[in-house]
């Protein structure tokens, strides 16, 4: 074994035992490599990326302990009381500490008992602690939520510009920086300011798969949000409103149609609002209404759906409060209701601000609208938002790619009709006027104007003026239109692109607004989520009632027991003894020998009256390419001429105007409807003879298992031609 190897193995091990991991996560290793060669380190992560495994588990290979700094009290007390609770010894020091308990944590630190210790950075000014840690082993420094040292972040702490002296004061101990913050100039100024040398920089995708993303107008938002609830009845939420007085509304509203639901906001006593979120923490509450002020210090890794009943100041706000959910990895959802008075509420927020920031707040808020507006996978614009090109659309996460929104027929005709009102409106006006002049309405301004004689006057009198000038933010966010605000108004401005389209040269997307306004939408009406498949829910929630019991015993947050990850996996696999038990995601040797008794005795009794046979070892996996039969769209019928020419599936897109993946669902349809049997125009014959040996074997349900007999080694799209065209031969 060569070292490299060595310390992989050695690496792995530690993340087994401790906590009943089986693989890293993405980036996890070569960061973990980093701090045990001894190598300076900045890794970006996003939130739930597993950045905290990143230095835990090279701190319990290496000798001697290791400093975390970390700027959040509650997290940190989180993050000691998980570490033992898998074995590991931790300690912290900060503010809330008693000076016996100090004394203490010293003595621990002097006899060499610590693999890690959790300091808050101010404690870095700390003359003596600094002289008792000069005399200790420490193998290495991880800083946690390294952005706080930057003034370009979102979080910038003073505190954190001290930390450079631990390079002076420990002189060939390793530095490891770690964020969330995917910016490039946060990225630069972490590394300068904590005088990184010749870092190892691991900059992760921000893309997070497991997370659905839907985006809809908001009409009745109280229904809305119940919607949501109700897919997830035991699962914990937050709800993010813009105002305190939405935040104290919609909390009673809930309350009254009895959810256990509380408040969070920067107008609420201290003491209420900690207690509000230690019951959100420790799942006494099951739904959080909050104002952006909650999320910070916040490491729940199980909750199920994050709300917005406004649009975000910001994308990256969006991205920040929408990524608090499912950072277990689990599937987990995101709704954004937008709409009404959100607008002029940032309006009126931004106004104290001086005239230069208040023009960037805009302009942030328009990006954000731009997002609510764009009609690609939600997944691939956000991530582009931060600089990076996901490979392709998620094709089952987002309400774009699964088809939630209903795109309007004739949109190209309707978005010429707009853009040629602009111009002949000479550009000089808004969108509300502009969508007025098209409805034909018989305001003054119109007729003093003359632009009730324009040829576009009352084209679109059929629709209402809130649809048509939410068509009009639709061009503005596919930037057919821009909205130009150099003179103090907001101009409607025709783009090259615009006048692309204006030529007929390209085929814009409009959604139809009104069309599912509430959130039915496809995913509300599986009433399991994909990582609930194969799950016994009654199962389920006796482990989780026991998980409850076991906290309040401890004292700790659930999650710090059993994630809900180890849950669904334990109930998957119903275990009969403690070998099997060691088997489950999430279960190290230390919470074997403390729980496996009691949990596998409630799983016993479960199974055992409900015949549900022990140790289930095909764990099943969900597909989210059901193999079923849909009736094919009118979008996807006018695709059909094209496939018959021959065209591939990337020139019938560009002929139709829809993403390539959507164009592979229409193939789908054509080799359907049209009895296609012979796939090689699209799958090279070498694979298609595999799938097609693969498919007579395993005579595969759902594509998953196909996929998974190939080791995710072949494409979702091939295997589905394969067998679309298997079939028809079949038949
Ligand atoms: P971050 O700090 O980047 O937001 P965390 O360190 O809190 O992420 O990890 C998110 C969740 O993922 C935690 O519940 C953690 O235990 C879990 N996790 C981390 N690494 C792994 C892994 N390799 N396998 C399974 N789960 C993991």
């Amino acid at each position: 074994m060569t070292q490299t190897e060595q310390a992989t193995q050695q690496l792995a091990d530690a993340l087994k035992k401790y906590w009943g991991y089986e693989s890293f996560h993405d980036l996890q290793l070569p960061a973990m490599s980093a701090v045990l060669e001894d190598r300076d380190s900045l890794v970006v992560l996003p939130t739930g990326g597993g950045k905290s495994l990143c230095y835990q588990a090279p701190a319990v290979c290496r000798d001697g302990m290791a400093i975390v700094i970390s700027p959040l009290i509650s997290l940190m007390k989180d993050q000691v009381d998980a570490l033992k609770a898998n074995g590991i010894s931790a300690a912290l020091i900060n503010s809330t500490l008693s000076n016996a308990e100090k004394w203490n944590v010293a003595e621990q630190i002097k006899a060499g008992e610590l693999k890690l210790l959790y300091l808050a950075p101010e404690r870095i000014g700390a003359g003596k602690l600094l002289d008792l840690l000069s005399e200790t082993k420490i193998s290495f420094i991880a800083i946690d939520e390294a952005h706080c040292i930057s003034q370009w972040g979102h979080d910038f702490r003073p505190h954190y510009r001290e930390l450079k002296r631990l390079r002076e004061r420990f002189a060939g101990v390793s530095l490891h920086a770690y964020t969330a913050t995917a910016t490039e100039r946060v990225r630069e100024d972490i590394q300068g300011q904590l005088g990184l040398e010749d870092p190892e920089v691991l900059v992760g995708s921000f893309d997070r798969p497991n997370l659905y993303y839907r985006v809809a107008k908001k009409n009745s938002v109280i229904n809305q949000i119940q919607d949501v609830i109700g897919r997830h009845p035991d699962g914990a939420g937050i709800v993010y409103c813009i105002s305190r007085k939405e935040v104290e509304r919609v909390t009673l509203q809930l309350q009254a149609f009895g959810f256990k639901a509380a408040s969070y906001h920067a107008g609420m006593d201290d003491v209420d609002r900690s207690a509000n979120q230690e019951a959100f923490i420790k799942d006494e509450i099951q739904i959080i209404v909050a104002t952006v002020a909650f999320g910070m210090g916040i490491d729940k890794p199980d909750v199920r759906f994050v709300i917005h009943t406004g649009i975000p100041k910001t994308v990256e706000n969006y991205q920040q409060e929408t990524g608090r959910a499912g950072r277990d990895g689990l599937d987990s959802e995101c709704h954004l209701f937008y709409g009404g008075n959100d607008f002029r509420t940032w309006k009126m927020i931004f106004s104290d601000q001086p005239p230069k920031v208040q023009k960037e707040s805009l302009a942030s808020l328009q990006s954000m609208m731009d997002f609510c507006h764009n009609i690609s996978c939600r997944h691939r614009s956000l991530v582009r938002h931060f600089g990076q090109e996901l490979e392709k659309d998620c094709e089952t996460n987002c309400d774009i790619c699964t088809g939630d929104i209903k795109l309007v027929e004739d949109a190209q005709k309707i978005s010429q009709m707009i853009l040629s009102s602009v111009y002949r409106q000479q550009e000089r006006f808004g969108s509300k006027y502009t969508a007025q002049v098209l409805k034909g309405s018989e305001d003054e301004r119109i007729q003093t104007n003359g632009h009730d004689q324009l040829s576009t006057f009352g084209l679109l009198a059929a629709y209402t003026l809130k649809i048509i000038q939410d068509w009009i933010g639709q061009l503005v966010g596919q930037g057919f239109l821009i909205q130009d605000e150099s003179d103090g108004y907001s101009i409607l401005k025709i783009s090259t692109t615009g006048q692309k389209l204006l030529k007929g040269e390209i085929v814009p997307k409009l959604i139809q607004p009104e069309a599912k306004s509430s959130a039915s939408s496809s995913s509300s009406k599986s009433t399991k989520t994909r990582s609930m498949v194969g799950v016994d829910d009654g199962l389920f929630s006796a482990l989780r009632e026991l998980r409850t019991t076991k906290a309040r015993e401890k004292e700790v947050p659930p999650y710090v027991v059993f994630g809900d990850a180890a849950l669904i996996d334990m109930a998957r696999r119903r275990p009969s003894n403690a070998t099997k038990f060691l088997e489950v995601q999430g279960v190290g040797q230390k919470k074997c020998e403390e729980y496996s008794e009691e949990f596998l005795a409630v799983i016993k009794e479960y199974s055992e009256s409900n015949q549900l046979d022990l140790d289930n070892d095909k764990v099943s996996y969900d597909d989210s390419s059901p193999i079923e039969e849909k009736p094919p769209t009118a979008g996807s019928i006018e695709s059909f001429p094209f496939f018959e020419e021959g065209l591939s599936v990337e020139e019938v897109a560009t002929k139709v105007g829809r993403a390539t993946s959507t164009t592979y669902g229409y193939l789908t349809d054509y080799i359907r409807n049209r009895k296609v049997s012979d796939p090689s125009p699209w799958v090279d014959s070498a694979i298609a003879s595999r799938v097609e040996a693969a498919i007579a074997e395993i005579k595969p349900t759902r594509l998953k298992l196909l996929y998974l007999h190939f080791e995710e080694e072949i494409d979702y799209k091939d295997l589905r031609i394969v067998y679309e065209c298997f079939r028809n031969r079949e038949q």
